[in-house]
């Protein structure tokens, strides 16, 4: 969704819409439902509201998908690139505020409602938080039980050994 700045009503404008949204360039797109409200103040643009969407995560642990419940609030305010006046720079003081920059007179929803995801999602997802990942050597989600690596595990040293045993017992 694009919204045209010059073209947003003096009064407001106030939008629910379901967006297609992929967090990732690979991931697979999910549907978010969006509510935002846009105000405008000149060539100023202030854009609040919220964001749910269930988002595909992969496990940081186990490597499994899973899904992961996301509800962000935002409110964002729009200059035009390049075009930060004096007089702009004391309201930007408040903290509240997210400060974004448009250019030729669009703002693209799906980039601030990506962007908002992002911010709130975990940085290493967790499918749950008694996960217990998989066994580096033998692959086996180990939530699912215990596998026999640690018990046996391979002196790497002693392979070219081995294999020059076997080698020589070919060759008798
Ligand atoms: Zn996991
Ligand atoms: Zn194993």
């Amino acid at each position: 969704m694009r919204l045209i700045v010059s073209s947003i009503p003096e009064n407001g404008l106030q939008q629910e819409m379901e967006l297609p949204i992929a967090l990732e360039d690979d991931a697979c797109t999910n549907n978010a439902h969006v509510f935002i409200k846009v105000l405008r103040f000149g060539r100023r643009v202030l854009v609040e509201g919220s964001v749910k969407m269930s988002a595909a995560l992969v496990c940081s642990r186990c490597l499994k998908k899973f899904s992961y419940p996301l509800n962000v609030s935002f409110k964002e305010e729009y200059v035009p690139a390049g075009e930060i006046s004096e007089e702009g720079e004391h309201e930007l003081t408040n903290k509240e505020l997210d400060l974004g920059f448009y250019s030729n007179d669009e703002i693209y929803v799906e980039d601030l409602i990506r962007e908002q995801l992002l911010l709130s999602s975990p940085m290493k997802p967790l499918c749950s938080s008694d996960c217990q990942g998989i066994c580096p050597i033998c692959g086996k989600d180990l939530t699912e039980g215990s596998c026999e690596c640690k018990e046996e595990e391979i002196d790497e040293r002693l392979i070219p050994l081995k294999k020059f045993k076997e080698q020589f017992s070919n060759k008798e």
